[in-house]
């Protein structure tokens, strides 16, 4: 528990919310996870809790009760914790109705609205299938968090985007694509601290990109001062993030060099860069 305590503490408190009356707060866990806990100094909701007890520490840090858990996809390091905090609390699961999930008991399937009373604020759920097939992520406007809030799971990453673990490219493009169109003050919490390596592949793809270098120097500063580079901007995202960027010139002229054809679609433009990725060193 001591050393969950010590890595919380180790998280800068820079990443909070000072605007609206709810907190959002990167619980690390694992190697890179980060675990959202999003709260009102009373109560608290957790985004994808693969650990247990670096929530409950968190939480009894601050005094904090658990008021609802929400799951974005079936991967163990996403609902790992969720049965150990629910032994202490009695609380509703939102999550995924496509995948089984056995900890879930209010599925969505994407278009639905959650409202949570404490802390009070409505989501809006979003089908986003690709990394798994039935994967969900939460949208909570601006207002109650200052700025509009996207907790997007393994879907969106800075920089990057999920292995397409059970979907096709033209699912995953028109996933990123519904996010894309978001606002561009959104602020993305993706569930892992990969900036930097996903930068690392950014800059094969579209190594002359300002923004992209910029946001390389920023995330190299950040990481060596220990802190997240997360949450990321939409706004940020679409002018960096080579999958989200499959119209953009120099991402099609990459792609087409690297499967060695022209003429490439937009998704295949975008099936091209995934598979670059996966291969990537
Ligand atoms: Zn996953």
């Amino acid at each position: 528990m001591d050393a969950h305590a010590d890595a919380v503490s180790t998280v800068s408190e820079i990443s909070k919310s000072s605007a609206g009356t709810l907190t959002v707060f990167p619980v690390p866990a694992f190697q890179d996870n980060y675990l959202w806990v999003i709260d009102d100094g009373k109560d608290a909701v957790v985004v994808d809790p693969g650990d247990a007890a670096p929530v409950l520490a968190y939480l009894d840090s601050r005094g904090l009760t658990l008021r609802a858990i929400l799951i974005t996809h079936k991967h163990a390091d996403h609902i790992g914790g969720v049965d150990a905090l629910l032994e202490r609390f009695d609380v509703p699961v939102h999550g995924p109705a496509r995948e089984a999930i056995a900890c879930v008991d209010h599925p969505h399937h994407g278009g639905e609205t959650v409202h949570i009373d404490a802390p009070a604020m409505t989501l809006e759920v979003i089908d986003v299938p690709g990394h798994t097939s039935g994967h969900i992520a939460y949208f909570l406007g601006a207002g109650a968090a200052g700025a509009p809030r996207l907790f997007c799971g393994d879907t969106l990453f800075s920089c990057g985007c999920g292995r397409l673990f059970e979907g096709t490219p033209a699912q995953m493009l028109a996933s990123l694509d519904a996010l894309a169109a978001l606002p561009p003050a959104t602020l993305v919490h993706c569930a892992h601290e990969y900036t930097l390596s996903n930068i690392r592949f950014a800059l094969a793809v579209d190594p002359d990109n300002a923004a992209l270098n910029a946001w390389h120097q920023e995330a190299t500063a950040l990481r060596a001062a220990g802190r997240p580079t997360l949450p990321t901007t939409l706004a940020q995202e679409r002018v960096t993030n080579p999958f989200l960027r499959s119209d953009a010139p120099a991402v099609i002229a990459a792609a087409q060099q690297h499967v060695g054809q022209t003429e490439l679609s937009r998704e295949a433009v975008f099936a091209a860069v995934r598979g670059w990725k996966d291969t990537f060193r």
